[in-house]
């Protein structure tokens, strides 16, 4: 699984790092996203897709590796 973000929608609220953790959901000095392309691993994917829903700006959404496909984040 990987993680895309789209910036030109992340407003810097953090949340995604609040429930899914710094590690998958790392922020910049100003609280903005910078999660884009991280891997995620197979033992993180709740994380994940529990930072990814969280996002008021919908600006995150979850790749499987193998097939590409968004993973259903409703
Ligand atoms: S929750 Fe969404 S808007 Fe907020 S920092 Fe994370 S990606 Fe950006």
């Amino acid at each position: 699984m990987i993680i895309r973000v789209d910036r030109s929608l992340c407003a810097g609220h953090a949340m995604c790092a609040v429930k899914g953790g710094e590690d998958l959901f790392p922020l910049d000095d100003d609280g903005f996203s910078v999660a884009d392309g991280i891997t995620v691993p197979s033992n993180k994917r709740e994380f994940a897709i529990r930072g990814a829903r969280v996002c008021p700006e919908r600006a995150i959404s979850l790749l499987e590796e193998n097939t590409g496909k968004s993973v259903d984040l409703d």
